[in-house]
């Protein structure tokens, strides 16, 4: 049976496109892609730009991964890992490297949505970050430390600036981050998919990969009903490796820790009760460890994210959990009713860097984009098809990341105590500094 994508308001919204077929019978390529969330479409659109012969298989449909249901937030560049603790680990001079490649990934997509007039994509420019604590001193030492060694333009926004744009007593100043912006992530994925096909590149969905012989120059990858024969492979697979496709990968499986977060979206408000709360089109987060995200979208409902767990089931009463923690912000909204709320995977490296390199001979991966994976994807595949055409080897500032392990399931047990621990670390935080 084929299979269709998850329930979710980007589903719901998405381009009416004919589905890419399956994989059938004896192909032969030279870059076979695995993996159809964005790390996968962006080396496939960038080998198909280079005018270069490449398939992609993804098993259930385009952007049906955390690519397809996430917060839609596109930040200018940056990581996981906070820049800060880059600087403090590797010197400012290669931090500044690895910031301007994330930067590069930005300004792709925005080149691409223009390029190969996406439609759908409701691009809307602006990220402020609001903070939960009373440390206007803090927030200005970050912008000026972006400024600095980044050439970044963070706007300060005082406590009463702040309060003209969102209504909440839990907010005292933020930042404003201008070049960051917001899309629908699964019509840009499409919009991907699309362009890759349009230069040629062979897309095929419902096309699990289930076998691997890697051995030799010509690598032979499986699905249910196509033998595939590539010169190089490019693993994408994200947080999906393991349970759902079984470990086609060991190592590379074993580098990643699968963790869940969750998106919800309201019922539509009205303009009249939408300006209760927030008065500007901007993307926001906050500044909690555990952050919560949001963004209002056109039609006056929240697009609220959060939340993150090391358990890979939906939790039970997922929407009114959601709910609370939109309440809990903007107590004016109470009663206000969730349309739907869905689960995402992302993958996380100990490391919490992209992993991003080689295997050996003709063997790729781009995996570990963590919650911000919007632009790093874009710059993995224009890294990973100037490497596999041999255009530079870029790629190697993420090799000192590594594939360690990622610590299975005990990993996952500590990122899961990692974030009850930073949620109580933040209500300490609220009690101390405000
Ligand atoms: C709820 C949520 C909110 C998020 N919010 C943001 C945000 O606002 N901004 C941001 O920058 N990032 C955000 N992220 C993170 C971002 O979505 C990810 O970092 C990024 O999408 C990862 O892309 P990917 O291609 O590596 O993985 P995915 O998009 O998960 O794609 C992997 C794909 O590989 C396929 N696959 C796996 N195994 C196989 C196989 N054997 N054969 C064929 N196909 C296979 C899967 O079906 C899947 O479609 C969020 C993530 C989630 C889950």
């Amino acid at each position: 049976m084929l299979s269709d994508y998850i329930d979710s308001h980007y589903a719901r919204t998405r381009l009416a496109l004919p589905p890419w077929p399956a994989a059938e019978g004896e192909i032969e390529v030279e870059t076979c892609v695995i993996g159809g969330g964005l790390a996968g479409l962006n080396t496939a659109l960038t080998l198909a730009e280079m005018g270069r012969d490449v398939c992609l298989l993804e098993g259930k449909r385009i952007g049906w991964g955390a690519s397809g249901r996430n917060g839609g937030f596109v930040g200018a560049g940056g990581y996981a890992r906070d820049l800060a603790s880059l600087v403090r680990a590797f010197g400012v001079e290669e931090t500044r490297i690895l910031h301007d490649l994330a930067r590069e990934g930005w300004q792709l997509v925005r080149r691409r949505i223009e390029t190969y007039k996406m439609s759908g994509i409701g691009r809307k420019d602006g990220i402020l970050v609001a903070s939960w604590f009373n440390d206007d001193d803090g927030l200005q030492r970050h912008r000026d430390f972006m400024a600095r060694h980044f050439d970044r333009e963070y706007q300060f926004i005082n406590r009463a600036a702040m309060a003209e744009m969102i209504s909440s007593p839990r907010y005292y100043g933020g930042l404003l981050d201008r070049e960051g912006f917001q899309f629908h992530p699964l019509n840009y994925c499409l919009g991907v998919a699309k362009a890759a096909s349009g230069l040629g590149a062979r897309v095929f969905e419902n096309s699990p990969a289930i076998g691997l012989d890697l051995a030799g120059a010509e690598k032979r990858i499986a699905t249910p009903g196509g033998r595939i024969k590539a010169r190089n492979v490019v693993f994408a697979m994200g947080g999906y490796q393991g349970g759902l496709y079984g470990n086609l990968h060991g190592k590379l499986g074993r580098a990643v820790l699968p963790i869940a977060t969750y998106v919800m979206v309201t019922e539509p408000l009205g303009d009249n009760r939408l300006r209760q709360a927030i008065r500007v089109p901007y993307a926001i987060g906050d500044t909690k460890f555990a952050t919560d995200y949001y963004r209002p979208l056109d039609d006056s409902r929240i697009l609220w994210g959060g939340r993150i767990s090391a358990r890979l089931r939906e939790p039970s009463h997922l929407k009114a959990k959601m709910l609370a923690d939109l309440t809990k912000v903007y107590p004016q909204l109470k009663g206000v009713d969730g349309d739907l709320a869905w689960m995402g995977t992302m993958s996380y490296a100990g490391h919490k860097m992209p992993q991003i390199g080689t295997l050996g001979p003709g063997i790729w991966y781009a995996q570990a984009f963590g919650g911000s994976g919007m632009s790093t994807t874009s710059m993995a595949g224009l890294l990973l098809a100037a490497a596999i055409t041999g255009q530079d080897d870029r790629y190697r500032h993420f090799a000192r990341f590594g594939l360690g392990w990622a610590g299975g399931d005990l990993g996952r047990l500590a990122a899961q105590m990692t974030y009850w621990g930073l949620q109580l670390g933040d209500a300490s935080r609220v009690a101390r500094k405000n």
